[in-house]
């Protein structure tokens, strides 16, 4: 199109310059995880809960009385659907930990890793948590312009040793899915680990207590494995426990009911996808992220 000339200019100049003044405002308020941190918590003083609030930023016990009410209640009526990409890792390493024949194509290395987040904080993207989102669908909070979640499922190890420093040093949160029996085992990462994760900003949710398929267990055994790992998550980091990880993906109605019977608020599922709205909170979907994925194919998931 060419360019405009005469008295058509004023406006699309005025328009111009109120996008600048938005973008300049939303970047201020969401574009540092400290600051949001610091919003957060002037929030919380203002309420009277500032003594509520430990060290570090974006870990267990940041929530307003208003939020953890929402947190575990219905979304309003008029919620509506947020775009944001949910990614989903599982190992990070150099090499796959000797877990079986699934181990290597769950592996994302190292180096593609570290250039992967290169490219979240250079495209401006910001990681928020599954909390966020949902407090964002409550109109509690808001979400940053370029948000993105970043998931890991099952608790190895490597994810302490080798994601935990990285999304450190690149000021990114990931949200970890751990199986509460496992945890401390050998090759998976222990309860000190995860309250390390918890105090430095990272989430820890559930990801069951034995990792088995959902849909074939009998009710009893459904709920405990639902109830028990929250709770005992709960427990050891002081996490609210909101959001749950489907073992293999699997679940069903009943698994569904049986999630939100347990406290549950939200739920992640291992298919692919981008809609996250308070009908689909139960059935999130996420990107898988593949080892050894060319740059250009992870700018799309993300994008
Ligand atoms: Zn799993």
């Amino acid at each position: 199109m060419p360019p405009r000339a005469g008295p058509s200019r004023l406006p699309a100049v005025t328009v111009l310059l109120l996008v600048v003044m938005v973008v300049a405002v939303v970047g201020t308020a969401f574009s540092l995880n400290a600051s949001q941190s610091e919003l957060r918590f002037r929030d919380a003083e203002s309420l009277g809960l500032g003594a509520a609030f430990g060290a570090g930023f974006g870990g267990a016990g940041e929530y307003s009385k208003i939020e953890m009410a929402a947190l575990s209640g219905p979304l309003p009526t008029d919620a509506a659907d947020v775009a944001v990409p949910v990614l989903m890792y599982h190992y990070v390493d150099d090499e796959p930990p000797p877990a079986g024949p699934y181990a290597d194509g769950l592996t994302v290395r190292t180096p593609d890793f570290v250039e992967e987040m290169e490219y979240l904080v250079t495209n401006g993207y910001e990681t928020v948590g599954l909390d966020d989102v949902y407090l964002a669908l409550a109109g509690l909070r808001e979400l940053p312009a370029k948000p993105v979640i970043l998931t890991f499922d099952d608790g190895g190890l490597d994810n302490y040793e080798v994601a935990f420093p990285l999304l450190q040093k690149y000021g990114l949160k990931g949200t970890f899915f751990v199986i509460t029996r496992a945890v401390g085992e050998e090759g998976s990462m222990d309860w000190d680990h995860l309250r390390e994760m918890v105090a430095a900003g990272m989430a820890v949710q559930s990801h069951t207590v034995s990792h088995p398929d959902l849909t074939r267990i009998p009710a009893e055994r459904l709920q405990t494995e639902l109830a028990d790992s929250r709770d005992a998550i709960s427990e050891a980091t002081g996490e609210v426990g909101y959001a749950l990880s489907y073992p293999g993906g699997a679940y069903n109605e009943t698994v569904i009911e049986a999630a939100r019977a347990a406290g549950y608020v939200m739920a992640v599922t291992t298919d692919g996808g981008a809609a996250l709205g308070p009908e689909s909170l139960f059935e999130i979907t996420r990107k898988r992220v593949q080892p050894f994925l060319p740059m250009a194919t992870f700018a799309r998931l993300v994008d």
